[in-house]
């Protein structure tokens, strides 16, 4: 890179930075803007290892970030899927329930869905559940229409594309690791390392830090306490397996359990893939450190998560497929917490805005976050 000094910097390609990076790089008058990520290319982390389904909105708290964003973003998502070709299909989803429990759960979800807006949800008892899926099994559900998936490579490779027409530099193979405030002009300095390991510095005045995973480091060398801020988070791994071929044409829409207590995760669904793939997944094991493998030996686990509503599926058919990493705010038992997206001028870093704790939905959410930093930033 020869640029010293620009004036915004976004850490991390993955499908939020590089919405961000598209929506930036439309301000008038134009910013210089450089999208720094520590991979050979975007998309290497969690945004490429997850279900890629486009949420509707229907599980979050009325008023949190996660419900308001979800259900604009869906919409943008959807808008910006048709302008730019990218595949996707608005398939529809069914939450089952074979239980008291599980139908209470249901009736809670109708109303979380009306207090954040969504009120397309229909609800379906067991014939009429039999006809959309005659091989599942279910004593009532609530139907989704606007739950979609989408190819996230693609959209994130249409967003790559826009923003770098729009002149934004990128730059992989850059590990951002350290970052001063600068204390005359205001403004950061961003140290990062080289592919070929030596080290440089850029300035910037803005910084927008989209790390993913790293996001709470990223924010630890901003000098923010973490821990006092409430910014750490947790590492929660979601295993995925496949069914084979010869079933995936057994079911059309997304299958879901009723969510997870305090929504660690949506409970282990089965997704229909844009490529006619079953898979089923992801479950929640909290981690110390990265570790993107799958147990084999969790398919009784899948199994006995799946059977009760897919009676089709067999333990010894379901293949480990990968694994994707949560960066979550909540810990093990630990109360829902809501995406962080904050302007730190309150800490003394004006032009800083960290985005935390950004799991799911955020990928649905990546071009409604966009612009809510854009506005957090340039009104
Ligand atoms: C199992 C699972 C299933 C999910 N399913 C869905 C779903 O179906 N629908 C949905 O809407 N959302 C889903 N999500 C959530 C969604 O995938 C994420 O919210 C989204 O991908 C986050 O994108 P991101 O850009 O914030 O992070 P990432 O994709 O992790 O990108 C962060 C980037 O920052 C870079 N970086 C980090 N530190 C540095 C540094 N120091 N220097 C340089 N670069 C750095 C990394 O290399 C990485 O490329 C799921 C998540 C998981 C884990």
């Amino acid at each position: 890179m020869t640029t010293d000094k620009v004036d915004l910097i976004i850490i991390g390609a993955g499908v939020v930075g590089l919405a961000v990076a598209a929506e930036l790089s439309t301000l008038k008058p134009k910013r210089s803007i450089v999208l720094i990520d520590k991979n050979e290319c975007f998309g290497r982390e969690t945004s490429s290892r997850n279900s890629e389904v486009i949420h509707a909105g229907i599980y979050y708290p009325a008023g949190s970030l996660k419900a308001r964003l979800c259900v604009e973003g869906k919409e943008l998502l959807y808008r910006f899927c048709a302008k730019w070709d990218i595949p996707f299909k608005r398939c529809g989803k069914i939450i089952v329930a074979n239980s008291t429990e599980e139908d209470e759960s249901l009736t809670e979800l109708l109303s979380t869905a009306a207090a954040n807006g969504v009120n397309d949800l229909e609800e379906l008892n067991r014939a009429q559940i039999k006809r959309l899926e005659p091989h599942i099994n279910a004593g009532c559900a609530l139907y989704s229409p606007s739950t979609g998936i989408i190819n996230s490579h693609s959209l994130m490779a249409r967003l790559e594309h826009n923003a770098l027409q729009n002149g934004v530099l990128s730059a992989y193979c850059h590990l951002v690791t350290k970052i001063e405030t600068l204390e005359t002009n205001g403004g950061y300095r961003i140290h990062f390392k080289n592919p070929d390991g030596t080290t440089d510095a850029i300035d910037c005045e803005h910084l927008i830090n989209c790390a993913g995973l790293h996001a709470d480091r990223v924010a630890a060398l901003c000098g923010i306490d973490i821990t006092a801020a409430g910014y750490k988070q947790h590492l929660c791994k979601g295993e995925y397996f496949t069914l084979p071929q010869n079933k995936a044409n057994l079911i059309k829409h997304l299958i879901y359990p009723p969510p997870l207590h305090e929504l660690t995760g949506l409970g282990i669904h089965v997704t229909t893939t844009l490529d006619g793939r079953l898979r089923l997944g992801p479950n929640a094991i909290y981690l110390d450190e990265e570790d993107y493998s799958v147990n084999p030996l969790h398919s009784k686990d899948f199994y006995q998560a799946a059977k009760n509503f897919l009676p089709f599926v067999e333990e010894d058919e379901l293949e480990p497929e990968m694994a994707g990493i949560r960066p979550k705010l909540s810990g093990p038992g630990e109360p829902f917490r809501d995406f962080i997206i904050s302007e730190e001028t309150s800490r003394g870093l004006p032009g800083l805005i960290n985005l935390i704790g950004i799991e799911s939905p955020g990928l649905t959410c990546a071009i409604s976050i966009a612009r809510l930093v854009k506005s957090l930033q340039f009104g």
